[in-house]
């Protein structure tokens, strides 16, 4: 459990003011600690209770086999026009076996140059982000994107590159089976959804993404916030309905997912 006061110092650099519910408290949207479970998500797609938690495998894509050929793949990879313009494709970082699975849109130039995603100041706020409910891309997060190779002048991604693209991240969805993930960002929304809703509308319920079914939550991206800091507040609500929902999948398993 974080400690109180280094989460205040995340929330601060969030520029969020420290308030903490009681709890069953109502919060200030109307979504009420108890009901911002899966099971009382809008729309009501998430139903836990029809896949219940399975033991985490031992060592899902542990390997280093899997997770090589696919970065071979991705580094050499010429199947969208996109290739032409990276210094290198960016497969993604933290820990493979983690129980979070955070999905962004696509590289920008700081992320191509040094072959990492979030990097910079979004980055910086998005590992604030997840430090504030207690997680780290070191430790229990794989962060990754839609699209593994930068768009010129950071355009939004076209149709046809995300459905080339798309098969890498499912892949390693695969490999790291996170139990829930975390698309930040109108453009992984709505391309991982296959859908055209606002995000707004997509925020506050539980979806869920491929094969797996795994359960996936919405938010803003962090370089969102960064020209918008009055959504913070949304973006924290977003957070703590994730951790809600996280919690709930994974009852009775240590905060990493694996079996307490
Ligand atoms: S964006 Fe994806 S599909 Fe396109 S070249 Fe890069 S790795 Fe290949």
């Amino acid at each position: 459990m974080m400690d109180r006061a280094l989460r205040a110092e995340y929330l601060e650099v969030l520029g969020i003011d420290v308030w903490v519910p009681r709890r069953g408290e109502p919060q200030g949207d109307g979504r009420a600690t108890a009901a911002a479970g899966p099971t009382a998500a809008a729309g009501g797609t998430a139903r836990p209770e029809a896949r219940p938690p399975a033991p985490m495998p031992a060592s899902p894509g542990a390997g280093e086999g899997p997770w090589e050929a696919l970065r071979t793949e991705v580094l050499g990879c010429t199947r969208c026009a996109l290739h032409a313009g990276r210094t290198q494709g960016v497969l993604g970082v933290g820990n493979r076996q983690a129980g979070w699975m955070v999905i962004g849109e696509a590289p920008g130039a700081e992320e191509d140059r040094r072959g990492e995603p979030f990097v910079g100041r979004a980055g910086q706020l998005l590992d604030a982000m997840l430090r504030a409910i207690g997680l780290s891309r070191a430790e229990n997060v794989y962060i990754a994107n839609v699209l593994k190779s930068r768009p010129p002048n950071n355009r939004d991604p076209r149709p046809d590159e995300v459905a080339a693209c798309l098969p890498y991240l499912r892949r390693q969805i695969e490999l790291v089976r996170p139990r829930l993930l975390l698309a930040v960002g109108r453009i992984a929304a709505q391309n991982l959804l296959a859908t055209e809703e606002s995000l707004s509308r997509l925020r506050g319920r539980v979806h869920r993404f491929g094969e797996l079914n795994t359960p996936l939550v919405v938010t803003y991206h962090p370089a969102y916030l960064l020209r918008n800091p009055a959504d913070k507040r949304k973006a924290w609500e977003d957070l703590k309905f994730a951790r809600s929902v996280y919690r709930q999948l994974t009852a009775g398993l240590s905060d990493d997912g694996h079996r307490s």
